[in-house]
């Protein structure tokens, strides 16, 4: 007998409520990018209850948190906060103030120096909140969708940087220093391409269609297809001999 209808549907629904509470949770930084989307994936294939966090920094535009709220509803995350902070008190970035974001700058470029589209210290701040999430969780893991490969040269998302963070969480929390809690920070995109990125994603069922990595949107969510991370989402892509989804858009 094929059953059906609601009392199924409950069930169902109480299998999978009762599946996520046995879960490991983990605490997933998620900007709705491309990098942090396939993390979440990476993360819900691995078997983790999933607790997305995203910021509203004073970032240049929020349409990214609207791409976050639906990534994180897709892969199924079990909870997603959207933090509030103000990083354009004092600005300091092409993203978090009035100057500009660089256009059309070659690989060569991108590989010397750090950019104005630097937020001070902004890996730092977030994976702080994460940390502070997942000690009240009593989480052991946090994900980042850091990669020093294809990216602007931000040194917040360097392999040492995440080490080190890691070292210091384990002695500036109570979890850690109680031995309750082995903090692991992954970031398994660190040295991967973005075309490896992408074709991990893809094999995962991410649907890129839904993120955005655009620093300089127009307001409804056209990217610019010429600053940094457009450039390289683009050389992603290509490498990966895989139609972007968001292409089309104009
Ligand atoms: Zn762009």
């Amino acid at each position: 007998m094929l059953l059906s209808g609601p009392c199924t549907t409950n069930l169902f629904q109480r299998s999978a409520d009762l599946l996520k509470s046995t879960m490991r949770p983990a605490v997933v930084l998620l900007s709705g990018g491309l990098d942090s989307t396939t993390v979440l994936a990476i993360a819900a294939r691995q078997g983790y209850a999933c607790h997305a966090m995203s910021f509203r920094y004073g970032q240049r535009h929020a349409i990214e948190l609207d791409r976050a709220r639906v990534v994180a509803e897709k892969l199924g995350a079990v909870k997603h906060v959207v933090v509030d902070i103000d990083l354009r008190q004092f600005g300091g970035s092409a993203l978090t103030s009035d100057i500009p974001v660089p256009k059309q700058r070659s690989v060569e470029q991108m590989s010397h120096g750090v950019p104005s589209t630097y937020v001070p210290a902004r890996n730092t701040i977030f994976l702080s909140f994460a940390l502070a999430w997942a000690e009240t969780l009593q989480a052991s893991d946090i994900f980042i969708g850091v990669n020093a490969l294809d990216y602007s040269g931000y040194p917040d998302c360097r392999p040492e940087f995440i080490t080190a963070f890691e070292h210091m969480a384990h002695l500036g929390t109570k979890a850690g220093v109680e031995g309750r809690q082995q903090l692991h920070i992954h970031a398994p995109l660190i040295k991967m391409t973005k075309a490896d990125i992408i074709r991990h994603g893809l094999s995962l069922g991410v649907d890129y269609g839904l993120t955005l990595s655009c620093y300089d949107p127009s307001p409804s969510g056209v990217p610019c297809k010429a600053c940094d991370s457009c450039l390289l989402r683009a050389k992603g892509f290509a490498e990966a001999g895989v139609t972007d989804p968001q292409s089309a858009l104009s």
